[in-house]
């Protein structure tokens, strides 16, 4: 498949000049020529040639943290704090979630994030080998695992499939399906379990996902439990030998962080979700000044509600600004690397995706900015950060292959999805 772009203002990375009247030639799964100008060249050799006249193109956003089959959750339990919402509300309905039933979940949380301009996304969840499949039937790129619970008979099966799961699926679907090893959190896998997981990394040679001091409690528990942060912990266990990203690190110490920049962990900050749930806000100045790689993450639709990366990149710059009462605490540029290359480099992915350039992955989307609230065209950066809206978003095109055209997804069938989905949670609630 050979692709041309053409009379696009391209916004290649989010310090690159902007390219107005720009081309992106792109072929197989990557890009081959970025230019301004016309196309002067013959246009018979493209299979498609997309006029993007009055829009923007960026590199596709990227979601490092979430759970995508909790679409079905949307709006199940809100208003709850963390623990309250997992024990009582959340993992009694996920019980009883059937393979099928993850399958139309991921496929509606997919087709939520490719409409809204997302082109990777990280998964941890159960029934992993059905979001594999509803990722490689929709096109979308990601980075997946096994969610693993360590008590017990069950903790060591999950190990197991988690091992099959890395053995399967590692550079599945043309490569956009990567995969890590998932154990939950601290406080759900006791350190002589995560102590196997590092062990089990360094074998499989996978990265590593991990839920971090998430909420104030967990640390708490954690220091009264074990007489360690949950950052100390997974150091002493060699977790942070490994290259582990971490979802959340909300209630972190000046040391936390000092650890976490010395081990090269990554983090995944999900402002939206901790501050739904009450979690509180992460310290994400002091990470970036640390020079730790932070990715932004939407975290699963039952605890967001959204699965919106412009929603993410734009609350990202506005608490960080009020909460230090500094409007430079977050620049439009800095929250924007943070969606895309930031996003790459922390699932490990930085050498090839996160920026347009040449030889780079066919990763990018097209946002209509013929819109009232996008004119005038003063910062066309700013403009995405502040301004666009997951609405925006045109077209998507992953690994060289065009997936949302004109609004619309050529890979899902949106009606069925909705169908489904009601029809499952129906069943769950017994309302049928
Ligand atoms: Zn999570």
């Amino acid at each position: 498949m050979k692709l041309l772009i053409e009379h696009a203002a391209i916004v290649a990375s989010a310090t690159a000049a902007i390219i107005e009247n720009g081309y992106i030639v792109t072929n197989g799964s990557y890009i081959e020529k970025i230019g301004s100008g016309e196309w002067q060249d013959a246009k018979d050799r493209f299979d498609q040639v997309i006029d993007a006249g009055g829009c923007v193109v960026m590199p596709g956003l990227i979601n490092t943290h979430g759970h995508a089959a909790m679409a079905l959750l949307r709006g199940y339990a809100d208003d709850l704090p963390l623990q309250e919402w997992l024990q009582n509300k959340i993992w009694p309905l996920e019980d009883q979630l059937t393979a099928e039933d993850i399958y139309v979940g991921t496929q509606l949380g997919i087709l939520e994030m490719l409409k809204s301009g997302t082109t990777c996304f990280t998964d941890m969840y159960f029934f992993e080998e059905q979001v594999a499949l509803a990722v490689e039937q929709s096109g979308m790129r990601a980075v997946l695992s096994r969610g693993l619970i360590g008590f017990g008979e069950k903790g060591e099966s999950a190990k197991q499939e988690a091992v099959e799961f890395v053995g399967k699926y590692e550079g599945y679907a043309n490569g956009r399906i990567r995969t890590m090893l998932g154990p939950h959190a601290p406080y759900t896998c006791p350190p002589e379990y995560l102590r196997g997981i590092a062990e089990l990394s360094k074998e499989l040679q996978v990265p590593i996902q991990i839920h971090l001091s998430e909420t104030r409690k967990e640390v708490a528990d954690c220091l009264q439990q074990y007489g360690k942060t949950p950052i100390q912990l997974v150091k002493e266990v060699g977790l942070l030998d490994r290259p582990v990203i971490g979802a959340h690190c909300v209630h972190v110490t000046d040391e936390d962080l000092d650890i976490i920049a010395a081990c090269g962990m990554a983090i995944a900050h999900n402002p939206n979700s901790n501050l739904k749930l009450g979690s509180g806000i992460a310290p994400l100045t002091k990470m970036l000044e640390r020079g730790i790689v932070v990715g932004l993450g939407t975290d699963g639709a039952a605890s967001n509600n959204r699965l919106d990366m412009f929603e993410e990149m734009r609350m990202a710059a506005m608490i960080h600004k009020g909460l230090l009462e500094n409007p430079l605490a977050i620049s439009a540029s800095t929250a924007l690397h943070l969606a895309t290359k930031g996003g790459a480099d922390a699932l490990f992915l930085g050498n090839s995706l996160g920026t347009l350039t040449v030889g780079s992955l066919a990763d990018f989307i097209i946002v209509d900015f013929q819109k009232p609230h996008l004119q005038p065209r003063h910062d066309i950066l700013a403009h995405l950060v502040y301004a666009a809206a997951a609405g925006d978003v045109r077209d998507v095109i992953i690994d060289g292959r065009v997936v949302i055209q004109n609004k619309a997804c050529l890979t899902l069938d949106e009606t069925q999805i909705f169908k489904q989905a009601n029809q499952i949670v129906d069943r769950l609630l017994q309302r049928q």
